[in-house]
């Protein structure tokens, strides 16, 4: 699968925040919305500018 450019969406970024098994991802607020979080144990963190968040318990 290749990635396409989305022409004219209006809900272009809304269908972003989930995956393919319809569960939602966390996004990371900096980077804005197709920049997911990565998931770990015990809290998400950005890729690209090391945004963490810690989750609770
Ligand atoms: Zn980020």
């Amino acid at each position: 699968m290749s990635k396409k450019k989305v022409k004219n969406k209006k809900a272009s970024t809304k269908y972003k925040m989930y995956d393919k098994e319809g569960k939602r991802k966390a996004c990371c607020p900096k980077c804005g919305p197709g920049v997911f979080l990565a998931e770990h144990k015990d809290r998400q963190t950005c890729g690209t500018c090391r945004y963490t968040v810690f989750k609770k318990k």
